[in-house]
């Protein structure tokens, strides 16, 4: 396997839910084999039982439930954002549930937001207007070109299977003076080393890229952005949701067990910072030639 950001060879790094995660020898970009078709399978996976706990490898317990941490882990980003821009157009790629759009919005800009998952932008609407949301993948948007001042993509740019042509996508929706927010795992942070194949970022094939810094930098540079600010931020977490995490991706018997036990009475709030979870803001780079 060819590492899709440089070409250059990779090799196994580690194994999990049948997935082997496959490291490139330069680059070090993370990467599976996705063995189905990326469309069918996001528009599929991503229902009820993902958002809910059903599927036993899934990220979230209940996404409903952790509404209000989810919130207070916005309220970074979106301070950062208005550093930048106090108001205008803003989309959010992979909205799910559109707890984003709905702050945004709160914060004064014209928020609109886009999920893959069908069962999240129908949940959404239960709060924002539909004229406001999208059920699509990236490569299906349908907004006119240059028409954002800011696009943001929390946690998402790991599930993508072609992130370059998503970011080109991304590029011409947004205005010559816009802002894109990614924040993604750091597969060069501590954690990630210590923790292995245990990190809670490496849950393929929901996760199909896992970036680092360079790598990341490489890819917004090679597709016309420019990183301007790169930081780091902690989570704000549901003692439940974080037994969820070891149960599953740290594949905790333990963890489990307490999961079990728990569950009903652990809303307890955790903040939990592992230096793991890293963010950017880039801008475009305009091309001296073109008009
Ligand atoms: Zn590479």
């Amino acid at each position: 396997m060819k590492c899709y950001l440089c070409g250059a060879s990779t090799r196994a790094f580690i194994d999990k839910n049948g997935y082997t995660v496959f490291r490139c020898d330069a680059c070090r970009l993370g990467q599976i084999y996705l063995d189905k078709n990326y469309d069918d399978f996001v528009k599929s996976h991503y229902s009820k039982d993902y958002y809910m706990g059903g599927i036993e490898e899934s990220a979230y317990s209940d996404y409903k439930d952790e509404k209000k941490y989810i919130r207070l882990n916005f309220r970074k980003f979106l301070r950062k954002i208005l550093a930048y821009k106090k108001s205008g157009k803003l989309l959010d790629v992979g909205c799910a549930m559109g707890y984003f759009v709905e702050m945004a919005t709160e914060a004064g800009f014209d928020a609109y937001g886009v999920d893959a998952s069908a069962y999240a932008i129908a949940e959404a609407k239960n709060h924002i207007p539909e004229s406001k949301l999208q059920a699509a993948t990236i490569s299906d948007l349908d907004f006119p070109e240059k028409s954002f001042d800011v696009i943001t993509m929390f946690d998402v740019f790991e599930h993508l299977n072609d992130p370059k042509n998503d970011l080109k996508k991304l590029r011409s929706l947004l205005k010559d003076d816009g802002i894109l927010v990614i924040a993604t795992g750091d597969a060069n942070s501590l954690a990630a080393t210590l923790l292995r194949r245990r990190w809670t970022f490496y849950i393929p094939p929901e996760h199909i890229f896992y970036f680092d810094r360079n790598n990341l930098s490489s890819l917004l540079e090679e597709v016309g952005f420019v990183p301007k600010l790169w930081f780091r931020i902690g989570k704000w977490l549901s003692l439940k949701y974080v037994l969820h995490l070891a149960r599953t991706t740290g594949e905790s018997k333990v963890a489990n067990l307490l999961y079990k036990v728990l569950s009903p009475i652990a809303s307890l709030p955790l903040y939990l910072y592992l230096g793991d979870n890293m963010a950017t803001v880039a801008t475009k780079k305009l091309h001296v030639n073109s008009k």
